[in-house]
């Protein structure tokens, strides 16, 4: 892949990587703050479904923030934009529209039609 593209995406992933780790900070400072206005009951129960929901979402980031790091650690060996079940390159197109994809589309095709399979 070309330098310049590397850079694109290196950039492009670190500012993702900060967004992502600012929003979950600002989440737990709203957490704390919720909880002191938490009175009665039903404030409680409300609190504990958002706050359910608001994991699921967290836990969807976490994963997101896994997949970033490891694709900014491709980039440093070198790596990124190569698939890693058939070793072709990715394209660009491709990683443009999802920057973290560690497979080409065929290999990524071809998982989806196993997990299917397979019954997940
Ligand atoms: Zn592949």
């Amino acid at each position: 892949m070309r330098n310049e593209i590397l850079i694109y995406f290196k950039n492009l992933l670190t500012r993702q990587l900060e967004e992502l780790e600012m929003q979950a900070d600002n989440q737990v400072v709203d957490w704390i703050n919720r909880d002191e206005r938490a009175t009665d009951l039903i404030d409680i129960a409300a609190i504990e479904s958002e706050r359910a929901y608001t994991l699921r979402i967290r836990e969807r980031e976490h994963r997101l923030i896994h997949k970033i790091r490891q694709s900014l650690e491709d980039i440093q060996k070198g790596t990124y934009g190569i698939c890693k079940l058939c070793g072709e390159d990715i394209s660009v197109s491709r990683l443009k529209a999802r920057p973290v994809a560690r497979h080409c589309i065929e290999c990524k095709q071809k998982m989806e039609r196993l997990e299917r399979a397979s019954g997940f």
